[in-house]
């Protein structure tokens, strides 16, 4: 399954990649013939993957082993296309051999050249988990509230206050924004 918004995003991630010369004109054709797909919408700790196929064991992935690239749907948004750009330069930077997140993997990352959406992954998280909030975990002293999936069951205090945090129904009271 390709849609037109992940084509769209890939046309402004692959010239991207070439400037930065992570690419050469084999790899990036490479890349184009890697489907690309969407994770499931109610995912809220996955943003994107890039997905191998299974090889033998200790055998180095390449880029012919890709299966395929997904990003979460809600980063296809307007308010978030910007980290979805981010999101697939990552997932190609996988794709082109750089398995593991280690020290030469987060310098690569870093050369993508916009620092908000370098930046933007906690607060994407932090949307997810409001958008799928089933409850509300609130602070009873200082009112914060956390949006999550489950009760949190008095096994949470307030980080600030020390008083544990109250359960309430997410409803009309949480914001979807
Ligand atoms: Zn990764
Ligand atoms: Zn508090």
């Amino acid at each position: 399954m390709t849609n037109e918004k992940l084509v769209e995003l890939q046309n402004l991630v692959l010239p991207v990649m070439k400037i930065l010369n992570l690419i050469n004109q084999e790899q990036e054709e490479k890349l184009r013939k890697i489907p690309l797909g969407l994770i499931r919408k109610n995912a809220t700790r996955m943003h994107a993957v890039c997905r191998f196929n299974p090889g033998p064991k200790g055998y180095e992935k390449t880029i012919h082993d890709v299966k395929e690239v997904a990003i979460h749907p809600e980063a296809l948004n307007e308010k978030w296309k910007y980290y979805a750009q981010f999101l697939l330069f990552h997932e190609y930077l996988h794709a082109i051999g750089n398995i593991r997140h280690d020290s030469v993997f987060r310098e690569l990352e870093d050369l993508w050249p916009d620092d908000d959406a370098k930046n933007a992954g906690k607060e994407f998280g932090r949307f997810l988990r409001a958008k799928a909030a089933k409850w509300l975990w609130t602070c009873p002293k200082c009112d914060k509230t956390h949006p999550r999936s489950r009760k949190s069951n008095g096994r949470y205090l307030c980080r600030k206050c020390k008083v544990t945090l109250i359960d309430s129904p997410a409803g009309q009271t949480h914001q979807t924004q």
